[in-house]
Parts: C-alpha cells; structure tokens; sequence
C-alpha cells in the first residue's frame, strides 16, 4: 500500500489520479491533497477518499468549504493559501507526491514534498522549467526519486529501462547507452491548419486537442507546440542530454509516445492508446507494473502511424524553447512565466493567439544580459513575477489586432 498526497486534485491530472486509486484501492491511498478554486468537487472528493488533510489555493474560500463538510467524519484538517498547499506536499507519511498543479505555483509545494522526503511523480513540468537549477539538488540532496508522469517523459523512462545500466540511472545523468531522444507531437489543434489560418484561431479552437483531453493551460500550450518545447527542457532536466540529441517529431496519431536512440543507432518506443492513466500508474507503481483492464492497444485498429518534421513557421514557440534551454539559468524560468502570462491573456481574449510568441520572445531577449546561469531559489522566483509583469507590458505595446471571439 502506497500512502500519496496530490497536489492538484480536481484537475485532469488529479481526477485521473483518484480514478487509479479508486481503482487499486489495495494499492494505493490518499493521505493529503490540494486545489485551487474548485471547492465543490473537493467537498465531492473529500467523502469519497478521506484525505487526512486538505489545502485550497484562497484562504477566503476555506468557510464556505468548512460548511460543505460539516457532516464528513472523521473531519479532514483543512488549510488555505500556498503555505497550506506546502504543507499538503510535506504531509504525513505519505510516501510518493503526484504534483498536478498547472504552473509555476507547483514549484514551492514541490519543493516543501522533497525537503520532506517523498518521492515525486512529476505532472506539473513548469516546475522542473522554472525551478531545475534548485530542484534536483534538492531532490539529490534529500535522495528523492522523481518519476515522470508526462506521457513523453514516462516513455523515455520506460524505454531506458531497458539499457544495461538502467539499475544505475540516476535522474539529470545521461545513461551512457543512450544517444538521442525524440518526442513525439500530436501537433495540437492547428496541426492541419495552414499557417496563414492561424489569425482566424480563437479561444475556443485551440482548448480543443484532438487527442487528449487536458486542462486549457497545457491544451493551449500543446497548439502552439509550446508544450513540446517545454518537454524538450524537461527531457535535458531528466535525463541529462544536449539540446542537439533531443529532437521533436509530429505523430497525430499520439501512439508511440515518444522514442529513444541508443549508441548503435537501435530505437526504442513505447506504444498505447492516448490515456494519461497509464503514465500516472507507472509513475506511482515503478519499478512494478500492476495488471489493468483498460482498453489494450489494437495496431490494427490505430491503423497508420505517421510522422512528419514539426513546421517552424506554425510553431514558433518550439524555438524560443530550445533557444531559452540553451542559454540555461534563469532563462527557462523568464519562458515558463512569460509563456503563462502570454497564455493567460490569450484565454482572457486581451492578446491575439499569434501574439503569444511575440510577446514570450520580447520578454526572452529582454532578459538576456541579465541571465543568471546559477539562479538560487529566490532569483528564480524573482525571474518569474519579473516576466509575468514584462508580459503585460510587451501585450499592450503590441499592434492592435482586432481579436476574434467564439
Ligand atoms: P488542470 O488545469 O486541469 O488542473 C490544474 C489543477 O491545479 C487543478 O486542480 C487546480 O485547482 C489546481 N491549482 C491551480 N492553481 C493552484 C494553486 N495556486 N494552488 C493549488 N492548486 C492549484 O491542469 P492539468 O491537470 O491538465 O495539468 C496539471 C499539470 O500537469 C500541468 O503542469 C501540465 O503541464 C501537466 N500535465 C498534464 C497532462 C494532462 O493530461 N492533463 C499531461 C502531462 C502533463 P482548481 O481547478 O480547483 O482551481
């Protein structure tokens, strides 16, 4: 029986994870979770998988929250505010984390999750994006294991598994079979638009994905192969390559989830239907793998498998990602927070979707020179109210664009 707290419980990484622990109720038990503003669905949660202790991200909504559970026994301890959500991280003896929080505001209860010792089943990239530089000493430090749960970074993971030095692999250093890493794309919702479409996209178009059903942040970041490049960052974080041995290829059919290439130039895939289960599980069950009666994948059935060179003039971000991991330091930071405001004012409809780049890549270049290459966790933290503020700005500078609503 594995004791986990979750960080992020009403979102599609957090229910995902409470329909595994429903499902392997011998295997698996929730000590301690937190969300954000979804207080009725927590109240919902809460009955159904007695957490000991629960954190909201607004300390004002935590009575409205109190009267929704008078009636639940035992009465879970209750706490408000990112303190409250570091304090769900650290809890108990929960022995594993699953870290579902969209954004830079995973970082700190992460954090606070390996200061306390447990081990990280890593959803939420942007920590890793922002926070790298003092994450993984951190997790060195306290000889934390982090498990990736992206389905990309869970696939490497499981390829390596089968490397002669896999029972050596420790996360950051690169095992000394493996060559290059390609992750796979689905292309995201503008995948078989043309370029010149792209000004007619609107809010409601690109929080579609055609495979996978995710919250608007990273669904938003999957059009504009942002999130790849983001996954290019954490890949280089995770398993220690260069830039240059991670490449990108567009697979629409979102089957293989991504591949490795060992030093005799031999490839190795992992395959299964698009379903975020199944990296969660593995993520929260490695080095074992526990039977699943979820739908086996059919080749036959998934038919053709395609792949094809992500298009430069479509996805700019995927640039600016591999430009902001190159340089290092508090670079990935100023991308992450830039690339979540830009994200922000898209879905409040006050920036155009071709903005997005734009404003990301002012906010980059303006930090520049002032790129700090050994970031400690204040600098980092400074980096990102900085960018967030720089966004702002740079989006009311931009040529008014009439924007289009659904
Ligand atoms: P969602 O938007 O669906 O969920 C986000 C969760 O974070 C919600 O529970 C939300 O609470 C909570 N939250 C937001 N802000 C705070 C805060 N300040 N304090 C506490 N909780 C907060 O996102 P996803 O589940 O899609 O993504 C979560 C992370 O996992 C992201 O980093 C994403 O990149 C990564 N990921 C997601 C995948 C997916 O399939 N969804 C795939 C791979 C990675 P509430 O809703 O109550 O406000």
């Amino acid at each position: 029986m594995k004791a986990i707290n979750l960080l992020g419980s009403t979102g599609s990484i957090g229910t995902q994870t409470l329909d595994i622990v429903q499902q392997y109720p011998e295997q698996f038990r929730v000590v301690a979770m937190a969300a954000g503003r979804n207080i009725e669905l927590v109240a919902k949660q809460v009955r159904q998988f007695k957490p000991e202790m629960v954190a909201i991200a607004d300390p004002a909504q935590l009575p409205e929250l109190k009267a929704l559970l008078t009636d639940v026994d035992p009465q879970p301890q209750l706490r408000a505010g990112s303190e409250g959500v570091c304090e769900v991280a650290a809890y108990g003896d929960a022995e594993a984390v699953v870290t579902g929080i969209v954004g830079c505001a995973g970082l700190l209860p992460t954090l606070a999750a390996i200061e306390a010792g447990k081990d990280i089943a890593l959803a939420n990239k942007e920590t890793l994006i922002a926070g790298g530089p003092v994450v993984l000493p951190l997790a060195q430090k306290h000889g934390v294991r982090i498990t990736p749960a992206d389905s990309e970074h869970s696939a490497i993971f499981q390829c390596i598994q089968g490397l002669s030095h896999a029972k050596d692999f420790v996360i950051g250093k690169p095992d000394v079979g493996l060559r290059r890493i390609l992750l796979t794309a689905s292309g995201g919702a503008f995948r078989d638009w043309p370029v010149e479409k792209l000004q007619d996209v609107t809010v409601a178009d690109a929080i579609t994905h055609p495979n996978w059903s995710m919250g608007k942040k990273i669904t938003v970041d999957s059009a504009t192969l942002m999130n790849k490049g983001l996954e290019v960052i954490e890949a280089h974080y995770l398993f220690g390559l260069d830039y240059d041995d991670i490449d990108i290829v567009i697979h629409p059919q979102s089957i293989i989830h991504s591949l490795i290439e060992m030093q005799d130039t031999s490839q190795l895939a992992q395959l299964g239907w698009p379903d975020m289960r199944l990296p969660l599980l593995y993520a929260l069950s490695w080095p074992e793998r526990l039977y699943t009666d979820w739908e086996q994948l059919d080749l036959v059935k998934a038919g053709n498998l395609t792949f094809r060179e992500p298009d430069h003039d479509k996805y700019p971000c995927m640039d600016l990602a591999y430009a902001a991991g190159r340089a290092g330091g508090s670079m990935t930071a100023v991308l992450n927070a830039a690339n979540e405001q830009a994200v922000a004012l898209f879905l409040e409809e006050k920036i155009h979707y071709l903005d997005i780049p734009k404003v990301i890549e002012v906010v980059c270049d303006r930090h520049r020179d002032s790129n700090n290459a050994t970031p400690s966790l204040d600098d980092i933290l400074e980096a990102d109210v900085w960018a967030r503020q720089a966004v702002t700005e740079a989006s009311q500078n931009l040529d008014k664009r009439t924007l289009i609503t659904a």
